[in-house]
């Protein structure tokens, strides 16, 4: 009998099935589609989030497939600079923080997994439906792609199933879809001339309507382009209907590019970028309420089954690999025994709740909204609008409730050696 069964093989499943595997467990992964294909656009990994993939030996397949990132710049709408922030290793982690694809970032954990699991640890085109406790033991059942129903147990079953979570909705039937916020995203992918060092990341704008963009791969030594991934947020009345969050709807570049019509600025041609995309994708941005309790006996939550947040301060795939740590160090200190599961979300329910809420309150991004709302025609000087110690204290503040603050990371202890 397994000790975890994990529902999922995204991100956060991934990185718990490795994890735990290496800490000595037998695990096994069951994901509903029945293929994994590596799908979405780019996403970051911040150092607390990269360290963990280190311990799993996992530097080499990154540095292969992404950038490491060194600047975070905010812009206003007008394109002119609010705040710029070294990352990674160049802001003295001892991790750098990743710009990569997400799909690609999938398949590299995918390929550890069934590397080291065996093959038959993840099997696909079996979907979590239900569970059941008894004598010691999770039952799950499952269902096949082609319907088949089967059953089978584990010490215990952590559900990573994502922001459409089935285990969450048998803990909460009455929850309902998500909660959108107004604001919709479309997210594309272009080959484009790199700009400034070609490793940073830029949000321009403010809270109704911003651009952010980063590139998730060095440039091409034959064409001179690099993969800049980039996201266009526009807000509505959240009042209104949108269409249902997926993360493949094909986006309509005339709902939103007029509004960025003209965006561009010295170091970047907004529009140009947008219309060299190979594909744009239209997300809306959702979030759920956080939880009074992800564990209900001999199972538990993870990653956006958790905890889903809104895709600012570059957060929601490094929580899910925050979740994978914290889950090993519990099982590692309880063995497959619910005070594991109990354990771990002692430590990580209350950490994630209060970065949900932070990136309802804009993140550190919130530093556009206050240039925004004091100079909505343009500044001379910065330092007439917002002063050095504000723009410090808002990007320190949320550092240290996501966990990354520099000085606390880099003297925390490996998990394994
Ligand atoms: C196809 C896809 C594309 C995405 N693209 C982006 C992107 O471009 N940018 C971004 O910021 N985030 C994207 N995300 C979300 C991002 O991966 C997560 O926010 C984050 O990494 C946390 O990961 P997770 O493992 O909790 O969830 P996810 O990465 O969403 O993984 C959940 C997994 O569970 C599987 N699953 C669902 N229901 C069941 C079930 N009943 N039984 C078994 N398995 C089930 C899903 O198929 C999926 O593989 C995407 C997610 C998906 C699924």
């Amino acid at each position: 009998m397994f000790d975890v069964l994990v529902a999922g093989a995204g991100i956060g499943g991934l990185a718990a099935a490795l994890s735990l595997h290496k800490a000595g467990f037998r695990v096994a992964v069951r994901e509903a589609v029945p293929e994994i294909r590596p799908l979405g656009v780019g996403i970051n990994l911040l150092p607390h989030s990269v360290k963990h993939l280190f311990e799993l030996g996992l530097q080499p397949a990154l540095d292969a497939s992404a950038i490491r990132t060194s600047e975070l710049r905010y812009y206003s709408k007008h394109g002119r600079l609010i705040w710029r922030e070294p990352r990674g290793l160049d802001a003295g982690y001892r991790w750098p923080q990743y710009s990569i694809h997400r799909g690609r970032l999938q398949m590299l954990l995918l390929d550890a997994a069934r590397e080291r699991l065996g093959p038959d640890a993840i099997l696909t085109g079996r979907a979590v439906t239900d569970l059941a406790e008894a004598d010691g033991r999770v039952r799950v059942r499952l269902r096949a792609s082609d319907g088949a129903e089967g059953e089978e147990e584990a010490r215990l079953l952590v559900a990573a199933d994502g922001i459409h979570s089935t285990i969450r909705r048998t803990f909460y039937p009455a929850e309902g879809p998500p909660i959108w916020n107004g604001a919709v995203l479309w997210r594309g992918l272009s080959e484009a001339k790199p700009y400034l060092d070609g490793r940073t990341m830029c949000m321009s704008g403010h809270q109704a309507q911003k651009f952010v963009n980063y590139p998730i791969g060095p440039a091409d030594p034959a064409s001179g382009l690099a993969p800049i991934n980039w996201i266009a947020e526009l807000r509505f009345d959240p009042k209104n209907d949108w269409r249902r969050e997926d993360w493949n709807r094909a986006g309509r570049i005339e709902e939103f590019l007029p509004r960025f019509a003209g965006w561009t600025f010295d170091w970047l041609d907004i529009p140009a970028l947008v219309r060299s995309a190979r594909a744009i994708y239209e997300y809306p941005m959702v979030d759920r309420d956080p939880l009074g309790r992800w564990t209900f006996g001999r199972a538990t939550l993870l990653g956006d089954a958790a905890h889903p947040m809104y895709p600012i301060g570059s957060n929601g795939a490094s929580q899910a690999i925050l979740d994978a740590r914290a889950l090993t160090a519990a099982l590692l200190a309880h063995g497959p025994q619910p005070a594991a599961l109990e354990q771990y979300e002692a430590e990580r329910r209350p950490r994630t709740s209060a970065i949900v809420l932070a990136n309802r309150g804009n993140g550190p991004e919130q530093v556009m909204q206050m240039v925004e709302e004091r100079a909505p025609d343009g500044f001379a000087r910065l330092e007439d609008v917002i002063g050095e110690a504000e723009l410090r204290e808002v990007a320190a503040t949320y550092k240290r409730l996501a966990g990354f603050d520099p000085s606390i990371l880099n003297g925390e202890p490996a998990m394994f050696a």
